[in-house]
């Protein structure tokens, strides 16, 4: 299996529910961002740029879980910021898996094996580890030394402990696509279980435009890409591969994936801001969706990425005869573990692999402080 079958469960009940009540529009993965502070300044993020004057405000985890309910959807990606500097990380995460929810938690890979113990393994919640080329590259890109070697560092610990780990490469304009092949390999011997890659898109707030690529060269580069790499357990639909490659058109689907953070929902989509909206059902039923996506706003022109399109292949906009078989083909065909699945797994891992048993949420997960050079002596975050 590419996913863990009680995920792929999950999902596939879901959007046969939405389906039967008639409704068109729903999500699938809502991006929650509790807060944008991040311990490093990577050059292509735009968060840290867009959210300067918010950038010490972080969401209480009650406000996470109040807007998880409004917004529904099956899967939750943690993101920011470094949400792994939210002080109440292990919480939110319990609390959110306590409620049958499944997690990516998306991070640069810092603070995996400082705060693992914090952590449960289980099928529903997958460490997600930012990484854009082997060491000098990677490093390059996040704008200091050591942050490669680090999130290793944090995988290895992961997968030993059980955990299923996933990592999401950003491919630029620049991105060597051998290194990325490189890069594959290494992680696939060290047992990482999946991978996510997209193309860079520009971020007004991003000021370094250079690094950002056409549509043309998106699909040029994902051609080469996707050639070298397609025989690991991509977690990108073939669909979305087929648009990425330029052999079909998709239409953006950004409420498949909302992004809910410190200052609102925000509207339209997780790369542009046009406003923020107090409620999902606000942001659904206000966004001007029409003005949107390619042909209606210059700023969709060149953009292919998963936020705004995965959903698409999912949501079936755009559907092609045979797209439910290669999608369902797809989900059976792939396999998580990588090279070192064995090894890693066989002294028992705490996962439960769609059974319903061992969501993750125990009441023996330790609650340990947050780290004192993220949080002063009075819980405040600092911003680093
Ligand atoms: S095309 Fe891209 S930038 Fe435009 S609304 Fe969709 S996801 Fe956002």
């Amino acid at each position: 299996m590419r996913f863990p079958l009680k995920l792929t469960a999950n999902l596939t009940r879901y959007i046969a529910t939405k389906r039967i009540r008639g409704e068109k529009k729903f999500p699938l993965v809502m991006m929650l961002e509790p807060l944008h502070a991040c311990n490093l300044t990577c050059t292509g993020c735009g968060r840290i740029r867009e959210y300067k004057s918010t950038i010490d405000e972080m969401l209480t985890v009650e406000q996470c879980l109040n807007a998880m309910e409004e917004c529904g959807a099956p899967v939750v990606s943690i993101c920011g910021g470094e949400p792994m500097i939210y002080p109440e990380i292990s919480r939110l995460v319990r609390e959110i898996l306590a409620r049958g929810r499944h997690i990516y938690l998306c991070t640069n890979g810092m603070f995996i094996r400082k705060k693992l113990h914090e952590f449960k393994p289980t099928s529903s919640f997958f460490w997600n580890v930012h990484l854009d080329g082997m060491e000098r590259t990677h490093d390059l890109c996040v704008e200091r030394d050591g942050v490669f070697r680090e999130a290793i560092e944090g995988i290895r610990a992961a997968k030993a402990a059980g955990f299923y780990v996933c990592s999401n490469t950003t491919i630029y304009k620049e991105t060597d696509l051998s290194e990325i092949a490189e890069l594959y390999a290494y992680l696939h011997e060290l047992g990482v279980d999946g991978y996510m890659l997209s193309p860079a898109y520009s971020y007004s707030a991003v000021m370094t435009r250079d690094i950002f690529m056409s549509r043309e060269e998106v699909r040029e580069k994902f051609r080469q890409a996707l050639g070298l790499i397609e025989k690991y357990n991509l977690m990108i639909s073939p669909i979305y591969r087929e648009y990425l490659k330029g052999e079909r058109e998709l239409m953006c689907t950004a409420w498949g994936n909302p992004t809910y953070n410190p200052r609102g929902w925000k509207g339209p989509c997780y790369l542009m801001t046009d406003t923020h909206h107090e409620t999902f059902r606000g942001f659904m039923d206000e966004t001007p969706w029409e003005k949107y996506g390619r042909g209606n706003d210059a700023r969709c022109e060149d953009c292919m990425v998963h936020v705004g399109f995965e959903p698409s292949a999912v949501l079936g906009a755009n559907p092609k005869l045979g797209d439910s078989w290669k999608l369902l083909t797809w989900q059976l065909s792939g396999k998580m573990g990588g090279a070192g699945r064995k090894a890693d797994r066989g002294g028992g891992n705490g996962h439960s692999d769609g059974t319903g048993n061992g969501n993750g949420h125990s009441e023996d997960w330790k609650t340990a402080a947050p780290p004192a050079e993220i949080v002063d002596g009075e819980g405040r975050l600092r911003v680093l």
